[in-house]
């Protein structure tokens, strides 16, 4: 096996140029679960680990341009309070030693339905940002899951990094699993609020073949909440918003759970989230 560790951008494109089969590694948390189980066997492993222009953040206005290889632990430390959506997500990832080595590159490498950064990036309407030799391109986090463990990205390209609306208004993650750390979803949610734009941004974890958005859940609750006086939502909102996330999901029974029983939660857990969500939206406003 070959195996190559670029320091700068430019190289590690190149090396994807020369190699478009070469597999990259980063914190190499779902990629050496592959190769230790055999499913598979790279001739060449392309390590990004060391790339400097992947390891580090930046703000661009109003955003975050988020380094593909920037571990969950960075995220939850230094960027809870432009983008608490994902640093809630951040949390729920595997165990601390995972949390060290994992990013948002790696769980949008992988494209699993269940990956945890998924829903926060689709709540957030965020942008994926890759390059290859010949070119950059930006790809609408809407468009980037398009199957099962399938994203839009060509051999050819590397994930960059990913541009994050930082919050304008209450964000949560909601994680259902059988117990509070090192387990992948049965199901998740989450749900951004943009109090200047007047918009509720969903992401479904679990729950189909790819991350999904939940668009007349996002509709009905961007009508019905009270934007003027910010007064909390009625019981009877928060279950039709429930209703209308669970109606988005395409969830099949397997071993995590029943479809059945997706659906069932899925109602709960975005009521919920509307609920502290809308709370700290205000709580925003105030400041
Ligand atoms: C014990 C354990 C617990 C876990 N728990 C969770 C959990 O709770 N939630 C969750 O979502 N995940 C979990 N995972 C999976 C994994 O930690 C995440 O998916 C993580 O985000 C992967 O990041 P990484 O940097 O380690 O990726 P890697 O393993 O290095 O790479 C993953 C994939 O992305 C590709 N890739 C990496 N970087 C790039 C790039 N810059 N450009 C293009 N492709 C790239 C790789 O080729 C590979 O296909 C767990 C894994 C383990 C082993």
């Amino acid at each position: 096996m070959d195996f190559f560790r670029p320091t700068s951008l430019i190289d590690a494109l190149k090396l994807k140029s020369a190699h478009p089969l070469a597999l990259c590694i980063n914190g190499g948390t779902d990629v050496m679960v592959e190769l230790n189980f055999d499913r598979k066997r790279p001739e060449t492993l392309l390590d990004l680990s060391a790339v400097t222009e992947l390891n580090q953040w930046s703000q661009a206005g109003e955003s975050i341009v988020l380094g593909a290889g920037v571990s969950y632990s960075r995220i939850q430390a230094e960027l809870a309070t432009e983008l608490p959506g994902l640093a809630m997500a951040s949390r729920t990832v595997g165990s601390l030693q995972i949390r060290n080595r994992g990013g948002v590159g790696g769980n949008l490498g992988s494209a699993s339905p269940a990956g945890d950064a998924h829903p926060a990036l689709l709540a957030t309407g965020a942008t994926v940002n890759v390059s290859s030799i010949g070119g950059n391109r930006s790809i609408d986090i809407h468009d980037f899951f398009i199957g099962p463990k399938k994203s839009a990205l060509a051999p050819d390209e590397l994930i960059t990094s990913i541009t994050i609306p930082k919050a304008r208004g209450g964000q949560q993650y909601s994680k259902i699993g059988t117990r509070n750390a090192m387990v992948i979803a049965v199901c998740s949610f989450g749900l951004a609020i943009d109090a200047t734009a007047r918009t509720v941004g969903t992401g479904i974890g679990s729950a189909g073949p790819t991350p999904l958005r939940a668009a007349d859940a996002e509709a009905f609750a961007a009508s019905h909440l009270d934007w003027e006086t910010g007064t909390a939502p009625s019981v009877e909102l928060l279950k039709e918003f429930g209703a209308l996330v669970s109606a988005a999901s395409r969830p099949i029974d397997d071993i995590r759970g029943t479809a059945a029983y997706r659906r069932h939660t899925l109602a709960i857990i975005s009521a919920r989230s509307l609920k502290w969500a809308w709370k700290s939206t205000n709580e925003f406003r105030s400041m």
